[in-house]
């Protein structure tokens, strides 16, 4: 099955990525939304003051990386996720952080994410659903906009991407 998901993060010097959000949204409906307590907003850069701590919810309601971790275990079950998210490449590596390392992520787990941004470009699509300003950097708002573009990519220009188990 598909999930969805957009984090929010910051990046701290060469090589560190630090997570502030995860958004999921699966294929079949299900979602959440997790903020971490463990990123420290005082090294947020102007951006992120900008544009996503405002966005954040209650402190007392953020959680470990680990109870994060859990949760999306919780959300995934049995399934052998097919991650996808947009300009994915950061995302990805956040979600996989939050398992230690790629060699970690768990059994069934793919190592690899579809980026809809690329699978636009592919099909010359420059038209991607509009999304509301204010839910942009909200990363529960920007996995649920993700869904509707891949949704949108299916059904008006044939996107299609293939359901063969991929090896772990
Ligand atoms: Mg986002």
């Amino acid at each position: 099955m598909l999930y969805f998901f957009d984090c929010e993060f910051m990046q701290c010097g060469s090589g560190m990525i630090d997570l502030i959000s995860i958004g999921i949204v699966s294929e079949d409906g299900r979602e959440i939304y997790l903020e971490s307590n463990e990123f420290d907003p005082a090294k947020a850069n102007v951006f992120v003051r900008t544009n996503v701590l405002p966005k954040l919810g209650p402190v007392e309601e953020r959680l470990s990386r680990k109870e994060i971790r859990n949760r999306i275990f919780q959300l995934i079950g049995t399934d052998s996720p097919t991650w996808m998210a947009y300009y994915s490449a950061y995302d990805f590596v956040c979600l996989a952080e939050l398992f230690g390392s790629f060699d970690q992520l768990p059994k069934g787990y793919p190592k690899l994410c579809w980026d809809l941004k690329c699978e636009a470009l592919k099909l010359g699509v420059d038209d991607l659903p509009h999304q509301a300003t204010k839910g942009e950097h909200n990363s529960l708002a920007d996995a649920k906009w993700l869904k509707e573009a891949y949704f949108y990519l299916k059904d008006k220009h044939g996107l299609a991407i293939p359901e063969q188990k991929i090896p772990v």
